[in-house]
């Protein structure tokens, strides 16, 4: 069951149920690209099948990684998947990110250069920013809530940057936003053409005068 409609006084669902609400929270989940199950390949909830190799099963040179994948997580199975836990590494930037060299490498060897891996990842537990001065965090498990978890999660997040400078203009601004207020944008100086997708796609030439 889904939302069909959302509006000033209630939301409606697909079934036609009513429910009188002043407060919509939404929250975003993420699927597979629709064109992974037009492919005709092996796929497990939308995502193409994997070995750990990230070789897609039945299609010799074809890889896959991230959303896009279904990749066996031989952390979980180690173990022992059974328990309620999914065997595949979850649609995560982290997993995605770590693939991208392990897919490399079995690219590389299929053609006889250096040698082929499994992706394998180690979990060092998880954080999560949560605005002012909430965070949770999860390190080697062990839970930590606020400003801790929020050193610990703003510390994570600045190691992950992938370079020095990214890190000392990120920290920066970390530190302005602790002491001045918020800044403020003002939307309505871009001109309402230049906002369109279209436009930004160059399929159309939405030019105009300021909104
Ligand atoms: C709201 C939201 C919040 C998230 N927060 C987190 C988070 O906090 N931490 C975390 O680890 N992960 C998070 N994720 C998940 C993370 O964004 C994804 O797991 C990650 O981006 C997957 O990387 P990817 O390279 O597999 O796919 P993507 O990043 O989706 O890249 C796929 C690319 O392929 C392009 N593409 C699609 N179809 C075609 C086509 N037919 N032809 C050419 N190009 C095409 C797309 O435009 C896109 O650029 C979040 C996701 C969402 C939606």
């Amino acid at each position: 069951m889904s939302l069909s409609e959302v509006d000033d006084e209630g939301v409606t669902l697909t079934d036609g149920t009513r429910i009188a609400t002043n407060t919509v929270v939404w929250s975003a989940g993420v699927v597979p690209s629709p064109l992974m199950a037009s492919l005709g390949l092996p796929t497990q909830r939308g995502r193409v099948e994997v070995g750990p190799d990230l070789a897609v099963r039945g299609a010799p040179h074809v890889w896959a990684l991230g959303d896009a994948a279904a990749v066996p997580d031989l952390a979980v199975a180690g173990r022992g998947a059974g328990a309620g836990r999914r065997p595949f590494t979850p649609p995560t930037a982290q997993h995605a990110q770590r693939q991208g060299p392990v897919a490399a490498a079995n690219v590389t060897a299929s053609l006889g250069i250096g040698a082929g891996r499994t992706y394998r990842h180690r979990d060092l537990g998880l954080v999560a920013d949560l605005g002012g001065w909430d965070a949770v965090a999860r390190p080697l498990g062990v839970p930590l809530t606020g400003p801790v978890a929020k050193a610990v999660a703003r510390g994570y997040h600045l190691l992950a940057l992938p370079s020095l400078s990214a890190r000392v203009r990120v920290a920066t601004n970390w530190l302005y936003a602790s002491v001045l207020p918020t800044r403020v944008a003002r939307l309505d100086l871009v001109r309402r053409g230049d906002a369109l997708i279209a436009r930004a796609q160059g399929i159309e030439d939405a030019g105009g005068p300021p909104a």
